[in-house]
């Protein structure tokens, strides 16, 4: 078959980037390795309990991610205006976050000379050449204490990574920028305030699934090829002949553009031309740590804190089996049946990557002891799920901007070569989402 783009991986990224080329009058075809389209969205729906075993959320803003789910007829769910609170643990006790750096202040989570040094933040020293980790980054501006019980949790509620090995440049761009262009992150907030950008925090009321599912319906089931097998991947004049096995049966298809969408942990068994492969190889040994995460469903009388937030995350220096726990059935309606409450807990991660590989029921009861210790939980679970990730977020550790670049070398070299996925301008949905739409984009300019 001759097909415009062929695109590999049909996660967020692979299906949303197939959707943006369709829209151009351009054809894809998807090709997935796994049995069903959606990568790292998993919603399952049992006893009335509505529950995500990978992203829970995601932070709307004005970038074209919320016309484009409009497109797809999608209508975003508000997180309650409880969501808005967060919790740190802090010795042994969840205890309300500050809302941003002014928050700090008045924390009990800060000891007086921790607070004294995050309000001179102004008088920090400038940032060192290179690329530094967002630990060094944080210490240098806010002090050792806020880094360990302010910005080491919350990071490891989004990267489940190390401080330590985190780039901040690539890692969070916004703050680095934030001290280039202000010199400090003070008087960047002082001066953003007014222009600090809309952000909402959204789940779908069908859950997640529900964005993977109108992409699907929009490309037709047989632009996706599920459980395909790429075989060979080659280049030629006209652009690139790929084979793949379904089922047994050999399938051809002659592409103009390959648009790579799947996890770079993949491309070592992926039967790329042999120069590419070579050029890519560094990009197999990207970081992404193991991740466990179990839902537990308990009458609402069984839970002694009111769980009056979107979670609870615990710092390091705390030494907690588990990284943090969302109060989801607090955040979103519809997930949890009348009179009950879903929570869901992460384990593993860089911190604790080998609990993961403990059995189902020992990660269980792991989670129920450090939920009945922080949260007062009684008795046993009415429900539990649990979704087991090998990887599960990739790490923009410092040098990711070194492997962004052998992208970059790579598309030089095969000019139909394009690549999109949470691996290259942000692991959050909508960033991923973003960067497949803008190189979808391209590929249509390059197409013209
Ligand atoms: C547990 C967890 C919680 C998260 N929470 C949030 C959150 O709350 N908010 C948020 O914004 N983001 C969150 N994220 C991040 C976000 O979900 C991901 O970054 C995003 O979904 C990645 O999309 P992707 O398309 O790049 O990759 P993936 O979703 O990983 O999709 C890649 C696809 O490629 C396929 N594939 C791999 N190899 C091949 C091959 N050889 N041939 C064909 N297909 C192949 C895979 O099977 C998969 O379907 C979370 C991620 C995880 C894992």
């Amino acid at each position: 078959m001759n097909k415009d783009v062929l695109i590999i991986g049909a996660g967020p990224a692979g299906l949303a980037a197939a959707v943006t080329l369709l829209r151009g009058g351009v054809e894809p075809i998807v090709l997935e390795s796994s049995s069903r389209a959606g990568g790292s969205i998993v919603t399952h729906r049992e006893n009335g309990f509505l529950v995500e075993g990978g992203p829970n959320s995601l932070m709307l803003e004005k970038d074209g991610v919320e016309d484009f789910f409009h497109q797809l007829g999608l209508v975003p769910l508000e997180a309650s205006s409880e969501a808005k609170k967060r919790f740190l643990v802090c010795a042994g006790r969840p205890v309300a976050a500050p809302a941003g750096l002014f928050g700090a202040i008045g924390t009990p989570l800060l000891s007086l000379r921790g607070k004294l040094r995050v309000l001179g933040e102004p008088f920090a020293r400038r940032a060192p050449e290179g690329d530094e980790t967002v630990g060094a980054f944080v210490r240098r501006r806010l002090g050792a204490e806020a880094a360990l019980r302010l910005v080491d949790p919350l990071v490891s509620g989004i990267y489940a990574g190390d401080i330590e090995k985190l780039s901040l440049r690539s890692a969070f761009p916004r703050l680095h920028l934030m001290e280039e262009k202000y010199g400090s992150l003070v008087l960047a907030g002082l001066r953003k305030r007014r222009a600090a950008p809309v952000r909402r925090m959204v789940n779908f009321a069908g859950g997640m699934a529900e964005i993977p599912n109108s992409m699907v319906r929009v490309l037709g089931e047989d632009r996706i090829r599920l459980g395909a097998a790429v075989q060979s991947i080659e280049k030629n004049a006209e652009g690139w002949r790929v084979t793949w096995l379904n089922d047994g049966e050999k399938h051809v298809a002659l592409a103009r553009c390959v648009l790579l969408a799947c996890t770079p942990q993949n491309w070592e068994k992926l039967p790329l031309p042999a120069s590419l492969s070579a050029l890519l190889r560094p990009w197999h040994l990207l970081a992404a740590p193991p991740l466990s995460v179990i839902s537990l469903g308990y009458a609402r009388e069984q839970v002694a804190h009111p769980i009056d937030g979107f979670g609870m995350l615990a710092p390091g220096v705390e030494r907690r089996k588990i990284l943090g726990t969302l109060f989801q059935s607090s955040c979103f309606k519809g997930r949890a049946p009348d009179g009950h409450v879903l929570l869901t807990t992460f384990l593993g991660g860089s911190r604790n990557a080998t609990l993961t590989s403990e059995d189902e029921a020992s990660q269980i009861k792991i989670v129920r002891d450090e939920l009945n210790d922080l949260l007062g939980v009684r008795g046993s679970p009415v429900f539990t799920h649990i979704t087991r990730w090998n990887r599960a977020i990739p790490q923009y550790n410092t040098g990711h901007e070194s492997l962004l670049a052998l992208l970059a070398s790579a598309s030089k070299t095969y000019p139909n070569l394009f690549f999109t996925g949470n691996y290259c301008a942000g692991v959050a949905l909508p960033k991923t989402i973003l960067h497949a739409i803008t190189t979808a984009r391209d590929i249509l300019e390059k197409l013209k």
